[in-house]
């Protein structure tokens, strides 16, 4: 919890009011801070991008896309899956993983645009 403001003089009083109102609620800072960590990795990074463009992929086509072993990227997509960014998708005896998060598939667009996209297009 934070401490209770302490007494202090502020150069700009309507920048600091703007500030804390920006700021809201600091449970959704966390979250974000939680999200970004989980995307603050190259590989796992680079299979979200390879997931995006593939729509749906399985876990050795995936290790293949991203030249990784099927078991880092098997890892991968268990915490991935866990923070709901990716879902499975079971068809007879392959499973296929898909991207689940609206805002993180927005994200890879500025990561890997869409080609002639702006990063702001949509699938
Ligand atoms: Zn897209």
């Amino acid at each position: 919890m934070p401490s209770p403001p302490e007494r202090r003089r502020l150069i700009d009083a309507n920048r600091v009011d703007d500030a804390i109102e920006g700021l809201g609620d600091r449970e959704t800072v966390r979250e974000w801070a939680q999200r970004f960590a989980i995307l603050a990795d190259p590989s796992r990074l680079t299979l979200l991008v390879c997931i995006h463009y593939a729509k749906e992929i399985c876990v050795s086509d995936l290790a293949a896309a991203a030249g990784m072993s099927d078991t880092a990227v098997s890892q991968a997509l268990r915490l991935l899956r866990a923070h709901g960014l990716v879902a499975a998708h079971r068809e007879g005896r392959v499973v296929r993983y898909r991207l689940a998060d609206a805002t993180v598939h927005d994200l890879i667009h500025h990561v890997r645009p869409h080609p002639g996209t702006t990063p702001h297009g949509i699938d």
